[in-house]
């Protein structure tokens, strides 16, 4: 398995060189750059790992994890702590480093490699959250694709890389799992606990992070729309205020029966000039197309004064024959001027006060650069970061440019001026945008990551805990099996050594032992007990009669005998009774009584003599009991009555 693992891993090691040294265009851009050699670090830190194991496989990963954690930390850092262009900067004094995002992964994989880099430190154990990493890996994987493939990509923020990088992490977790998941399989269903909750705050945590990222970069891109339509409104403000003036500047001089003098134009005209400084000038046509006077006296409109206007072969010959001719306004549309820049001209009839005639027309030429400069002057926008451009019908008439890469959005405001289209853009520099943009999602995203980590500790920890205390209960309760076994086991034992199996009643050690112990206790008689011709049972009715022959004396021997007395087998078909407290001729009694019972219980000879017993008894008056001698005399009782013809009683008198 691990040698499958380690040669993708060596695959992905050879892949993420040749990327980085041979075709750099694959990787597009320096933040992929810094994506495919942390990779490549991973990767070689992976290969440690199956190769010659932890120790070396950390040295080579501590450092990425570092660098990784930095990186975390600038996606998160509040503007207010350290502002984005500062860090910006400080990136960009390194070599060969242009900004921020050249040194650090874009979200998604610096996320992925994270995880990937926690699984190997936490030695791709199931205890440390590796499945889950790796679970988390793949999830991510999958985010980012769908990032890539809905095109939501166009965020400030650099989210997803490119689909190379994204095909290697994906082989790099594939090695990592293939190397790893035969060693969880004891803990499996531990491992599918935790995974489940853990999993399902992930993809919310996921959600979260997707709905507020589109929340926060629609907030942006609002805030930049809002600006460019304030300008837009500006410039139309502009507009129809000089328009205004115009107007009233052509009825100022309807009133007059004579034509302007120089002085007095000159004079009126400054006024306007001045307020609206993108009239290049202000001229007096006459009634034949004649500019007779041009307001200001420069280089460039001396030029054209004595010019027949209608005579010139420009596209505002029509507006000037419609306020000539039609008494109405004229205007060109956005033409070349003469200055060299593009404009417009508007025309305006002056006529006689009785209004029948119209003696000449008030011409003035708008540039439109100028009143483009001029609301690029009055704005109060952000001009380092916010490219401006100014348009007119689509051509482009100034442009603003910063110094600062360019954002994602261009926002466009548009304005109607007759058939005219204006149009002002702004593109605010991703830098600019990064520092409004809202922490928020990186925020909450690692926040659940962090929390579904934790929580996948905690239920693993809880069932392998749980799993562990139900295993140590089986295995208590099997001890205590077995110790019950054995304590009935020893009783048994026990009991086998001081009874006898076929008859159940105690055997000779037991006997004597008791017999031993009795020194308080007197009299005392002891009746010995052997059945007659036993030998003929068993030879003639076999043993297993013999058998039954000598469990029933038991019985019926224990029936015979009074409450406390211990009847024993003393050995073959010899039996032993212990009388405490009983003299000779008491003892003859019972030994009587047992006599009787015996001759009685139904054990027959095969010739159909009924089974007798002879016994001999011996007694005990005072003094120190010595067990022995006492047996024996019973025992010469005994003998005496076989020798006198079996089937009865002998006792033998006390040694005195
Ligand atoms: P006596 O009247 O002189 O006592 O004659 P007897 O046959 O009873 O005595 P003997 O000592 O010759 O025989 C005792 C027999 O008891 C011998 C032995 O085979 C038999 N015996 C001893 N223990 C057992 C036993 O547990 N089961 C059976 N079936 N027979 C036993
Ligand atoms: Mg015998
Ligand atoms: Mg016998």
């Amino acid at each position: 398995m691990s040698r499958i693992a380690l040669s993708m891993t060596l695959l992905v090691i050879l892949l993420a060189t040749a990327g980085l040294i041979v075709d750099p265009s694959m990787i597009q851009d320096q933040s992929h750059s810094a994506s495919w050699t942390l990779l490549l670090l991973i990767g070689i830190g992976q290969a440690m790992w199956y190769w010659r194991g932890v120790r070396m496989s950390v040295v080579c990963l501590l450092p990425v994890l570092a660098i990784l954690l930095l990186g975390l930390a600038s996606y998160l850092l509040p503007e207010a702590l350290i502002p984005y262009v500062t860090l910006d900067q400080w990136a960009s004094w390194l070599p060969g480093v242009q900004g921020l995002d050249d040194l650090r992964p874009p979200l998604m994989e610096l996320l992925i490699l994270l995880a990937l880099t926690g699984g190997l430190l936490g030695r791709t154990r199931a205890s440390l959250a590796a499945p889950l990493l790796q679970a988390l890996a793949a999830l991510l994987l999958v985010t980012e694709a769908l990032l890539l493939a809905t095109d939501e990509i166009r965020s400030p923020q650099n989210l997803a890389g490119t689909p190379a990088s994204m095909l290697l992490l994906a082989l790099l977790l594939a090695a990592q799992f293939v190397g790893v998941v035969s060693g969880w399989r004891h803990t499996q269903t531990s491992i599918l606990r935790s995974l489940i909750p853990s999993l399902a705050l992930v993809l919310a945590s996921l959600f979260v992070w997707h709905q507020q990222t589109l929340y926060v970069d629609q907030q942006l891109q609002d805030e930049l729309q809002g600006e460019a339509d304030r300008l837009a409104t500006q410039l139309g403000a502009e507009i129809t205020a000089h328009l205004e003036a115009v107007r009233r500047f052509a009825s100022f001089w309807s009133l007059l029966e004579e034509p302007p003098s120089a002085e007095e134009w000159e004079r009126q005209a400054a006024f306007y000039h001045q307020d609206f400084s993108y009239f290049l000038n202000i001229a007096y046509i006459e009634a034949d197309g004649t500019i007779r006077l041009v307001h200001p006296r420069d280089d460039s409109n001396r030029a054209i004064v004595g010019i027949n206007a209608l005579d010139v072969d420009r596209p505002y010959v029509d507006a000037l024959a419609k306020a000539l001719s039609a008494n109405q306004e004229g205007h060109t549309g956005v033409v070349p001027l003469l200055q060299g820049m593009p404009g417009m001209i508007y025309y305006l009839p002056i006529t006689s006060p009785d209004q029948q005639r119209v003696t000449g027309a008030a011409a003035m030429v708008l540039s439109f650069p100028v009143l483009a400069d001029k609301l690029y002057a009055e704005t109060l926008l952000d001009r380092e970061h916010i490219r401006m451009r100014f348009a007119v019908d689509g051509d482009t008439i100034r442009d603003w440019p910063t110094s600062e890469s360019p954002g994602p959005w261009t926002t466009l405001s548009l304005l109607a001026l007759d058939e005219q289209e204006l149009t002002v853009a702004l593109n605010a520099s991703t830098g600019y945008l990064l520092g409004l943009r809202s922490r928020q999602p990186v925020a909450s995203l690692s926040i659940g990551l962090l929390l579904a980590y934790l929580l996948y500790m905690v239920v693993f920890g809880h069932h392998r805990m749980s799993v562990q205390h139900s295993s140590m209960y089986r295995s208590n309760e099997e001890l205590r099996r077995e110790v019950r076994h054995r304590t009935e086991l020893q009783r048994e034992v026990e009991w086998l050594a001081g009874h006898d199996e076929l008859t159940l009643l105690p055997n000779r050690r037991l006997f004597m032992s008791t017999l031993r112990e009795q020194q308080e206790c007197r009299p005392l008689s002891v009746l010995l007990c052997d059945i007659d011709h036993f030998k003929s049972i068993n030879d003639q009715l076999g043993h297993q009669a013999g058998d039954e022959a000598l469990r029933r004396f038991a019985r019926v021997g224990r029936l015979a005998m009074p409450e406390g007395v211990v009847l024993a087998r003393y050995g073959g078909e010899e039996f032993v009774a212990l009388l405490t407290g009983v003299a000779a001729d008491e003892a003859v009694e019972i030994a009587e009584s047992l006599r009787q019972s015996v001759m009685n219980c139904g054990v027959e000879h095969a010739d159909g003599r009924p089974m007798t017993v002879s016994i001999g008894i011996a007694s005990h008056g005072a003094g120190d009991l010595i067990a022995e001698d006492l047996l024996h005399r019973a025992d010469l009782a005994l003998y005496r009555a076989k020798r006198q013809g079996r089937n009865r009683i002998e006792v033998c008198g006390s040694p005195a």
